[in-house]
């Protein structure tokens, strides 16, 4: 199996597939000198380029500036699955779980948004491939079909539409091996294209006057009297507020470093299938799918036909370490061939054109938090959890209203005003997290078993995930 999988990667290049193509824009010119804006939105992924332009629909006239330390949507948000979800909690079970006071309002919010991406994507026509797909969440194992029918269980209770599948129906719709049953979500998941999404919220921005400056590392933030200001390699920016969406990287504000790690999450894409290899396995409703296994694969189709695979590990490096060099491990990218082709033995001698890793902003409850600091005129959103392609837009809705300091739903929120646990400090978090991580493979060998640390982890509503 090892050596059919280095066969199909042997011609893999090693870059993200969606930032891989003729349509990337180029670059705009840094931040040189000095400048000033009511609004600075640090970092150019969905969450500030989400940011900027609702600030902007808000109010033309406020001056609004994105520094970017490479180029807008290179990082998570170019290089994501393109589940775009409603949920705002990373999965309702998570929600209700943790805001169980709160749940109900949380969908309606987290439904309301995700309507509202669809609807900027036409009303500024993005060319983003987004279809309402919905997800299907597969058992692979048999002990997965309760927590299926647990999920759909709650999704009645929730009063969203989805359709419980066994074997013999999910199969007639998916043809895989491996599956044993699952829960179609049909409405609360959009599939799209990540790039082309964070590409046209740039031109969206800049069309509504949003001024953009790209390979802008923010690198010192301090109090200057009434405002803040913004230190960069060749420039300084004097703001009035400040939205700092810079996810997963070393955060300005330093006591975001006891909330967030980082993790790399990987990914491959096949080259096209054809007509005659797609019949083979069905998919006509170009579902998201993903498995239920405490390390869990994520896969979708692409408008031209390929098939991303992603998931299963996830690691975290001891002390945090971030490095392009990190993206690249050919251990996960061999394990992920050998489980596509387990999944989709029709799909033998396929291969694969793209393997790729990226970073996500884990906290320990899995959805964002949000505050402020320097007295109110700083916000931010973080600890998306690898589920921030929807969230992040509520995020920065959130950061608005902060920055207003409005009284409002979404300020109102336990899920806006709680932090989640802090992780210890190094070097404890190291072998915390490789004890949980340790523990969660253990799990999934062993009929979903959790052992006592898991167990302990899940009644403090701890955990880690991607
Ligand atoms: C492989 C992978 C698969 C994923 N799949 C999914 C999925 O299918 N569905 C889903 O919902 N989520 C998914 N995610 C997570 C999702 O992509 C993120 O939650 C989301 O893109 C976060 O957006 P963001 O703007 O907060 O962060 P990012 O896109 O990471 O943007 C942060 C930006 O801040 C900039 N920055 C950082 N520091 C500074 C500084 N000091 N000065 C200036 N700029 C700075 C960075 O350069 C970067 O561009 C995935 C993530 C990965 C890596």
């Amino acid at each position: 199996m090892t050596a059919a999988a280095r066969r199909a990667l042997a011609d893999a290049v090693h870059r993200p597939y969606w930032l891989d193509r003729p349509e990337r824009p180029d670059p705009l010119p840094p931040l040189t000198g000095a400048d000033s804006a009511d609004l600075a939105v640090v970092g150019g992924g969905y969450s500030g380029l989400w940011t900027a332009l609702l600030a902007k629909q808000a109010d033309p006239g406020r001056d609004v500036v994105v520094l970017e330390a490479g180029t807008c949507g290179w990082a998570a948000s170019g290089r994501n699955g393109g589940f775009c979800a409603a949920s705002l909690t990373h999965g309702s079970a998570n929600g209700a779980a943790l805001f169980p006071d709160e749940i109900v309002t949380l969908e309606r919010l987290g439904r309301a948004n995700l309507d509202d991406i669809g609807a900027t994507v036409d009303r500024y026509d993005i060319d983003c491939d987004f279809r309402r797909t919905g997800e299907l969440t597969v058992a692979v194992e048999p002990y997965q079909l309760a927590g299926i029918a647990d999920d759909a269980a709650l999704a009645a209770r929730l009063g969203h539409p989805g359709i419980l599948l066994d074997r013999d129906a999910l199969r007639a719709e998916i043809d895989s091996p491996t599956y044993l049953g699952g829960f179609w979500d049909t409405d609360g998941v959009a599939m799209l294209d990540p790039a082309r999404l964070a590409w046209g919220l740039r031109r969206v921005c800049l069309d509504l006057g949003v001024r953009i400056h790209e390979h802008t590392r923010v690198t010192g933030l301090h109090r200057d009297r009434a405002a803040l200001r913004l230190r960069t390699p060749h420039g300084r920016l004097r703001a009035d507020r400040v939205a700092l969406a810079t996810n997963a990287f070393p955060p300005l504000l330093r006591r975001l470093r006891h909330y967030l790690v980082p993790v790399y999450d990987y990914a491959l894409m096949t080259e096209p299938l054809s007509p005659a290899q797609l019949a083979a396995v069905g998919w006509h409703n170009r579902q998201g799918i993903s498995d239920a296994a405490n390390q869990f694969h994520y896969y979708r189709r692409t408008a031209d036909d390929r098939i991303l695979f992603g998931g299963y590990d996830a690691v975290y490096h001891a002390g945090g370490r971030m490095t392009p060099a990190l993206e690249h491990r050919t251990v996960t990218f061999v394990r992920l061939a050998e489980h596509f082709r387990a999944t989709f033995p029709q799909f033998d001698g396929v291969r694969f054109s793209h393997t790729w890793g990226g970073v996500i902003d884990t906290c320990t409850r899995f959805c964002a938090f949000h505050g402020t600091a320097y007295d109110g005129r700083l916000a931010y959103s973080a600890g998306f959890t690898g589920l921030g392609v929807g969230a992040t837009r509520f995020g920065a809705r959130v950061m608005l209203d902060l920055l207003a300091g409005a009284d409002t739903e979404l300020t109102r929120l336990a899920l806006v005003r709680d932090r989640p646990v802090p992780f210890p400090p190094e070097p404890l978090r190291t072998a915390v997290i490789q004890l949980t991580r340790r523990s969660m493979a253990r799990a999934d060998a062993n009929e979903g078993r959790r052992d006592a640390w898991l167990r302990t982890l899940d009644r403090l509503g701890l955990g880690f995930d991607s």
